[in-house]
């Protein structure tokens, strides 16, 4: 199942259709996309029922899925490859910080480019389904109500200046968009392993799966909801594999006129313009 926002509202992807969350369940669910997680459970419940559309997919109005959670998780070096570009060890916890929610944008939205160390890092974005505490790894799916492809749009400079400050520097206005949608996880053929990438102007700069996480979905939300709870629609970058501009030789980074291309099998494709 795909559950998107389509100007605001919440939307069941149904093919080239949709269905209006709110006019279909007659208000009981949306039109605002964060009422989904009052009650994910029953309102995925009534969704997988819903097989008849109100209006065309039109991909250009589509924003961001979660546009408002209470927390946003973002993970540092969770691929090896990642780790070792940047010459850093892996850690043996995951290496955790926030970007805060106003940064957050849709998967049309533009790139501000807001100075010459703007880099891209695509990633496996989870959404969280329920109040989600000290869970076991093992019954941790039972808590992501979807994936969504994130891209942790980060300005070096700021990232790396005051010692570090990875929370602002991947913080910008417009720096965390999320798209096309939200998928739930059982529309994939294997949540654990998922191919996911990125090109600038049509030239693939990252290239990976999700199989070589170093802290796994299910791992991460058992190590993060045993620190503090985890809220209805809290959302979690789960980190980049390696190719980002920085670790590049020699470095590169975004440009104003950039096009921006994010993806992970079975979920779908963002494309950003960078301004
Ligand atoms: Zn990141």
């Amino acid at each position: 199942m795909r559950i998107a926002n389509l100007d605001g509202r919440a939307a069941i992807v149904l093919g080239e259709e949709i269905a209006d969350v709110a006019t279909v369940s007659a208000g009981r669910f949306g039109p605002d996309p964060m009422r989904l997680f009052d009650d994910w459970a029953a309102f995925s419940a009534f969704a997988r029922g819903v097989d008849r559309g109100t209006g065309p997919l039109d991909e250009s109005l589509l924003g961001n899925p979660v546009p408002a959670p209470s927390q946003v998780f973002a993970i540092g070096l969770n691929y090896r490859s990642h780790a070792d570009e940047a010459g850093m060890a892996v850690p043996e916890v995951p290496a955790t910080f926030t970007k805060f929610p106003a940064c957050l944008a849709g998967p049309n939205d533009v790139i501000p480019i807001t100075g010459a160390t703007i880099d891209w890092e695509v990633e496996l974005v989870v959404v969280v389904a329920d109040h989600t505490e000290d869970v076991a790894e093992q019954d941790a799916w039972s808590h992501v109500a979807g994936l969504a492809v994130g891209q942790d749009i980060s300005d070096r400079e700021l990232q790396f200046a005051a010692g570090a400050q990875f929370s602002l520097g991947k913080s910008r206005r417009g720096f965390g968009p999320i798209g096309p949608w939200l998928v739930t996880p059982d529309e994939v053929t294997d949540p654990d392993d998922l191919a996911l990438g990125c090109s600038v102007n049509g030239e693939t700069v990252q290239d990976a799966r999700t199989s070589d996480l170093i802290f796994s979905v299910p791992r991460l939300v058992a190590e993060l909801s045993g620190v503090l709870p985890l809220l209805p629609g809290d959302v979690i970058f789960t980190g980049t594999p390696a190719g980002v501009g920085i670790s590049r030789q020699p470095a590169r980074f975004l440009s104003s006129g950039d096009l921006l291309e994010s993806w992970i099998e079975g979920i779908g494709t963002m494309r950003h313009r960078c301004t």
